[in-house]
């Protein structure tokens, strides 16, 4: 299995990227931010439990994660590898996955990072809250996440660098444009 890591702050485009990514290579595409949003529109025990720490552009606590991670991976057949997007978040996060990759004799293959200047990332939330109505795309909970990008999820570029997995491309120009890039690095990485 093919087990891509699509990294970056919030807003650099990566959950539209993994789903061109996830076509062209048949990877299953898994967003953790997409499975807390179905589990808050329908209302379950989960989805109660996340709703405020979403809303206000916090963390959802690491022990949450690795079990929902797990269980998505086991909905998908016939794929030749996943794309994460959005995971992991957190150092703990990052070893936990490797040690639920193991266990399925797997590893991580790469990290590949979209490269966004902070003030349009900003902007392009901002255009998005009105698009979509998301209720963390508000500019004092856009901030936030980036703060929380900063000083949590950042770490692990030197977590897989030290490892020799990480990549990153501009993550500014088209969006055909920046997933053609995407593609010569996996490419190049296969
Ligand atoms: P996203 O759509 O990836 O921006 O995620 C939206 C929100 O869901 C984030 O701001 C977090 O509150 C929560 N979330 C998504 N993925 C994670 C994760 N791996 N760890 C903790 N919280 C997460």
């Amino acid at each position: 299995m093919y087990n891509l890591i699509l990294f970056g702050p919030p807003g650099s485009g990566k959950g539209t990227q993994s789903v061109n990514v996830a076509k062209k290579y048949n990877f299953a595409h898994i967003s953790t931010g997409d499975i807390f949003r179905s589990e808050i529109k329908n209302k379950t025990e989960l989805g109660l439990k996340v709703q405020g720490i979403i809303e206000k552009g916090e963390l959802v606590p690491d022990e949450l994660l690795i079990e929902l991670l797990d269980n998505a991976m086991g909905k998908f057949s016939n794929i030749n590898g996943f794309i994460f997007d959005g995971f992991p978040r957190t150092l703990r996060q990052a070893k936990d996955l490797d040690v639920l990759l193991e266990s399925k004799n797997d590893k991580v293959s790469l990290v590949l990072a979209l490269e966004v200047d902070q003030e349009e990332v900003i902007k392009r939330l901002l255009k998005r809250a009105q698009l979509q109505g998301r209720k963390d795309d508000t500019e004092e909970v856009i901030r936030n996440r980036m703060k929380v990008y900063h000083t949590q999820t950042s770490p692990l570029i030197d977590f897989y660098k030290k490892q020799g997995k990480f990549e990153s491309v501009c993550g500014s120009g088209t969006i055909d444009e920046i997933s053609y890039n995407l593609y010569g690095i996996i490419d190049r990485h296969q």
